[in-house]
């Protein structure tokens, strides 16, 4: 199926337009991995992502922080899991860095449980038993 490829797939959002050698963000998410082919606003990735999440005994994150504490997010920004705690342990990396390890909830109330390399950056989640 021919789909347009200037709005978004899921919401129909009309994606900005940026002249010919912009640099910069895209405004857009594609997704090949989708069999439909889809490209989708930022929101509506975001709404992929916790779809996704939801299946997922694993799940690839960014450790951030909004004004309520610690989240994991997409990489769009938008909010996976809010932390219940976040425990930086130094120098206990390879390369003498540290490692900031997490327990969060989802919105769904599912627990999750992982670490990453620091605010900003990228996280491993993984699915609590209970
Ligand atoms: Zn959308």
């Amino acid at each position: 199926m021919m789909r347009s490829r200037n709005a978004c797939t899921d919401c129909g959002a009309v994606f900005p337009t940026h002249p010919p050698g912009y640099i910069g963000d895209r405004g857009y998410a594609d997704y090949p991995d989708y069999a439909d082919g889809a490209r989708v606003c930022y929101p509506c990735a975001d709404v992929r992502a916790r779809a996704d999440m939801a299946k997922a005994l694993r799940f690839f994150a960014y450790l951030g922080r909004d004004a309520r504490g610690p989240i994991l997010t997409t990489w769009t920004g938008g909010i996976l899991a809010r932390c219940e705690s976040v425990t930086e342990r130094e120098g206990i990396n390879f390369d003498g860095t540290s490692r900031f390890y997490f327990r969060a909830v989802a919105p769904d109330g599912s627990r999750w449980y992982g670490s990453g390399a620091g605010y900003g950056m990228h996280a491993r989640m993984h699915r609590a038993k209970r």
